[in-house]
């Protein structure tokens, strides 16, 4: 019988039934989930290493007979499983191993005197002994299996619960004998050799050598990111394909405005502002990546977008994540545009109407601006009559309209609100641009829904988050991107210092020299409780302590239960510097922005990540004063010490980025789940970058001579798209 890839191991008549349905629970269900389901390692079993005489860092594979075993107990049932191995030939043992396992009574239950075992593991010196602890481990049974698990480079697959190694290489081992490729299974990419994808799929298990297993690797991960960079390429092709309309005003509302800002905009931003212009002119609907530090000013590049865009007629969108970032946008937006007559309104979702009062007073964002309207207390009740009025000009259904929209014949309108203003357009019916501030928290999906509208508006979505430049080719491969890679000049330098927290006398003096010269502070704890109620409290018991350490100084507490309305009063106190010191846990993370405080007081820093730890202190250095970024470590491990030092090095997100990859390691950094692309089996975005990239240029190329894949050469990469969109799109939402 001969087995394609398709066809389902409950049929196959030696799987035992039960086995099949253990497969099945695990998600293997078909021929060819087990054949990608490809081993984590190899272990070289043509020839076994001598029994150590010393300890390495190097793991190592050893086979051996166990000469005795042991069980000591210790402590309260504490256990430790011992057992000696020793290589036998016929002249003599060799020298022995003590392979330990810590309270794993089934283990003790497998292992007996006289078997033959393979290990796997580090050697390390115990007093007088070399022991490994916690190795891999396989039992040699009968010699008829030596040839699948042994003498031979042997597959070593990821843990899978209820199934032996053993199980799983004897499973795969008969499946690749009578597999044959139907050409639906092994991974397309057009530089490799159809032939050869079958041969890649049995040596990536089952390797020859140690060269045809790098040549399977290489080919079987080809494979798999020609089909993610497909999918983008197709991606791409198709919002390109739709048409949208042009968006893009004559530029005097942009030079209006961009005369009136107190700053000159730095190189970089001129020069997206540029490309973002390139884009609403022509008619494909933009679908761009901003990225640009913290504190880069995204914000007025996005806005010199939205202007072009209302000056077109159209409306324009802002999407925040949070409540309170889209009321600091549109504070910041009505101080900078109303001066202009452009209208803008705020959309939350939650109060729709609401005058915020908190909000509607001129918040001092940039101390020695003077632009703006000053009389603050008046500002509510102007914005609730003239949201409401608004709304109805747009409806076109009253007397009044006509004579607003006579007033300002060609401008579109502003709506600044958060992402569910996808959900709840709320008089946002034709919008000609939408702008999406921090796409970290912004899925594919949900981009998706945008992209789907006809016509087509134009996308621009922002990051704060620096992605390394092979991720981003991965993760937002179907977007344009656009960085902002350059700070504006009159920014404040940050130094930062990571501090073990035994030094917090000498940080708290420092702070309060600080706070005495006028400057405000944030001090930042992670939560260790995630319950919810005791979150507060948590939150409440370390306010209380920094409360008294800060004395005199005002402080208040911010954290995630406080109720969105306490939340804004807080923040706005802050802002007007009527408190000093803002206690608070990562909730300021994004988008805050208040030039005049200038340290940024971390505690146990170890706790939070790279990135989290650089969105942080990016809200500081805002201002002229020169500001501080203080970790206070309660840890102090090589690890700890290493990441903190990268913050001390550099204060540019892209190179903070990079290092927080390189940390890491391999896996998950950003989510790749939220990317919404099919989770790669194999492939590592960072040590495989270089193959990435040829994936990526033989997907782009094939896209540009032939973007509806109609050639006959490319049909059999049709399916690639084809069947992928339609996983990727229910796995995400
Ligand atoms: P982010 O990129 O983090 O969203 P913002 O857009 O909030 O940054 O900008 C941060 C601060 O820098 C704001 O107060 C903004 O007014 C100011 N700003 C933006 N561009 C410039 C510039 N070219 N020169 C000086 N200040 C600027
Ligand atoms: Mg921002």
């Amino acid at each position: 019988m001969s087995l394609t890839s398709t066809d389902l191991l409950g049929e196959i008549k030696w799987i035992p039934h039960p086995r099949s349905i253990q497969l099945r629970r695990l998600g293997l269900e078909t021929v060819g989930d087990l054949l990608t389901h490809y081993p984590r390692r190899h272990e070289d079993r043509r020839a076994f290493g001598e029994f150590p005489r010393e300890e390495s860092e190097q793991p190592i594979c050893l086979c051996g007979e166990v000469t005795r075993t042991r069980l000591n107990r210790f402590g309260r049932g504490k256990k430790i499983f011992e057992v000696t191995l020793q290589e036998t030939n016929p002249h003599a043992l060799s020298q022995p191993l003590v392979c330990r396992w810590f309270n794993l009574h089934y283990i003790q239950k497998m292992i007996l005197t006289g078997q033959r075992l393979v290990v796997f593991g580090k050697p390390r010196q115990r007093g007088q002994r070399i022991c490994m602890e916690h190795p891999e481990f396989e039992i040699i049974e009968n010699d008829d299996e030596i040839s699948i698990h042994f003498r031979r480079i042997t597959p070593i697959y990821p843990a899978t619960e209820g199934l032996s190694q053993r199980v799983l290489r004897g499973l795969i081992y008969r499946l690749l004998d009578e597999w044959v490729d139907d050409g639906t299974q092994t991974p397309l990419s057009p530089e490799l050799d159809p032939e050869l994808a079958p041969r890649a799929v049995r040596e990536i298990h089952f390797p020859p050598t140690n060269e045809a297993l790098a040549r399977a690797r290489e080919a079987l991960i080809l494979g798999e990111f020609f089909a993610m960079q497909m999918l983008l390429a197709s991606r791409r092709a198709h919002s390109r394909a739709r048409t949208g309309a042009i968006h893009c005003g004559r530029g005097d509302l942009l030079e209006c405005f961009l005369r009136a800002l107190p700053f000159d905009l730095t190189d970089a931003q001129a020069r997206v502002i540029e490309e973002l212009r390139g884009d609403l002119r022509s008619t494909f609907p933009m679908n761009r990546l901003l990225q640009g530090d913290v504190g880069s000013g995204k914000t007025v590049v996005a806005i010199a977008a939205m202007l072009l865009t209302v000056e077109a007629g159209f409306q324009a969108a802002l999407m925040a994540p949070t409540l309170i970032l889209a009321e600091q946008h549109h504070a910041v937006l009505r101080r900078w545009l109303e001066p202009l007559g452009v209208p803008i309104s705020l959309r939350t979702g939650a109060r729709k109407e609401d005058p915020l009062p908190l909000f509607s007073n001129t918040p001092r964002l940039n101390p020695e601006s003077t632009g703006g309207p000053s009389a603050a207390s008046s500002a509510s009740p102007e914005l609730s009559s003239d949201g409401r009025h608004r709304k109805r000009w747009w409806s076109g259904s009253d007397p009044q309209t006509t004579a607003a929209s006579q007033h300002r014949p060609a401008a579109g309108q502003i709506f600044v609100g958060t992402h569910a203003l996808l959900y709840e357009p709320d008089g946002l019916e034709n919008p000609g641009l939408i702008v999406i501030d921090e796409q970290h928290k912004f899925g594919v999906a949900q981009r998706g829904r945008l992209t789907t509208r006809d016509p087509a508006p134009d996308v621009l979505v922002m990051t704060a988050t620096p992605i390394p430049r092979t991720l981003t080719m991965s993760l937002y491969g179907d977007l344009d991107v656009s960085t902002i890679d350059e700070m504006p000049a009159d920014r404040g330098r940050i130094a930062t210092a990571a501090r073990d927290e035994k030094r917090l006398p000498d940080v708290l003096a420092f702070l309060r020299r600080e706070l005495e010269a006028g400057r405000q502070a944030y001090v930042v704890y992670p939560l260790i409780d995630e319950s919810e109620k005791l979150e507060a409290k948590a939150a409440s018991a370390e306010f209380e302590k920094w409360r008294e350490r800060l004395l005199p100084f005002t402080c208040e507490l911010l954290h995630g239960r406080i109720p969105a309305s306490e939340k804004q009063g807080i923040m706005e106190r802050f802002r007007r510097g009527l408190t000093s010191v803002l206690i608070s846990t990562t909730v300021i993370e994004v988008g805050v922005d208040v030039p005049n405080a200038t340290v940024m007081l971390i505690e146990n820093a170890e706790r939070f990540g790279l990135a989290q730890l650089h969105q942080l202190r990016g809200r500081i250095g805002r201002g002229e004063h020169k500001s501080y970024c203080i970790l206070l470590r309660s840890d102090p491990s090589e690890e700890t010490m290493a990441k903190l030092a990268v913050l001390e090095r550099t204060s540019n997100g892209f190179e903070v980025a990079e290092a927080d990859w390189e940390l890491r390691g391999p896996g998950d950094l950003l989510g790749t789940a939220q990317s919404g692309l099919p989770e790669l089996k194999l492939g590592n975005l960072r040590s495989d970058a270089k193959l990435m990239q040829r994936a990526r240029a033989a997907a782009i190329k094939i896209y540009r001579d032939d973007p509806l894949l109609a050639k006959p050469e490319n049909q059999r990469f049709r399916r690639l798209v084809v069947e992928e969109v339609g996983k990727t799109f229910s796995h995400v939402s």
